[in-house]
């Protein structure tokens, strides 16, 4: 579904991903883990195209991202990303939040398109939200509003970065909940996430990130439950 193969991303001199390999099979959760600046905004920012790969290989779903004739848009579209501060449109209300890019990239019908996205309000425990503002509504729902537009144009890779990072915590239960069900649903997720519980509940596999290496990766009870390296071991001590 997604293989990635000696990843390298640089800024000017300064080299952030140092060869990645990472692969993932349709259906799983793949959570990325690691300390602040380890380079897990860049990968999940490569994979979607918003940073363009130094060198390596990306291909999602048999399309090689990182060939020079790749159609960035039509690639781009199976991909759904969710950010830790929730873009949403301000001056639109949540289900227009929810159309637009249906409407204009998918070029469905007004009437498909707020179908679908009442059904994907209706997944995220937001139906009753529709015609709210963005700025009406708590950050909690404002993430899962973003969930919710991501799902309405149904990718095949959902892309999470830090989603609960700007919550207050009475509100990141819910966001995981979401997420939790989406998994259960057989969507293929990479996460980048703090949240350890989540990451060892739902996680197929958990990749360490520290200066721009994969320095271990694994099943959850291995990478944090036991793991291996020294450095995941002092990270896991800070974090836990
Ligand atoms: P955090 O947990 O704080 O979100 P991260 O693991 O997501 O960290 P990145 O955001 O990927 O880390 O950043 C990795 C390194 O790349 C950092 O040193 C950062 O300063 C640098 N970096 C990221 N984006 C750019 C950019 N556009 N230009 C220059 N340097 C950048
Ligand atoms: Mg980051």
């Amino acid at each position: 579904m997604v293989e990635i193969r000696g990843l390298h991303k640089s800024f000017g001199p300064v080299e952030v991903l140092k060869g990645i390999d990472l692969s993932v099979e349709r259906g799983q959760v793949i959570c990325i883990i690691g300390p602040s600046g380890s380079g897990k905004s860049t990968l999940l920012r490569c994979v979607n195209l918003l940073e363009e790969p130094t060198a390596g290989t990306i291909v999602v779903d048999g399309v090689e991202l990182t060939h020079p004739d790749v159609d960035i848009n039509a690639a781009r579209r199976r991909l759904g990303m969710v950010f830790q501060q929730f873009n949403l449109f301000s001056h639109l209300k949540v289900l227009e939040n929810l159309t637009i890019a249906q409407r204009r990239v998918l070029k469905r019908s007004k009437a498909e398109a707020e179908r679908i996205a009442r059904e994907n309000l209706a997944k995220v425990g937001l139906e009753g939200k529709a015609d709210s503002y963005p700025s009406q509504l708590s950050g909690g729902q404002q993430q899962r509003v973003a969930i919710a537009r991501a799902l309405s144009m149904d990718p095949s890779l959902m892309l999470f970065d830090e989603p609960t990072s700007a919550l207050d915590p009475e509100l990141v239960g819910d966001v995981l909940t979401v997420m939790r069900q989406l998994a259960q649903e057989g969507m293929t997720m990479l996460v980048v996430t703090h949240e350890m519980a989540f990451a060892r509940d739902v996680a197929d596999h958990v990749v360490f990130m520290d200066g721009g290496v994969i320095v271990e990766q694994g099943p959850p009870d291995q990478v944090i439950g036991d793991p291996r390296h020294e450095r995941t071991q002092r990270f896991l001590r800070r974090v836990l």
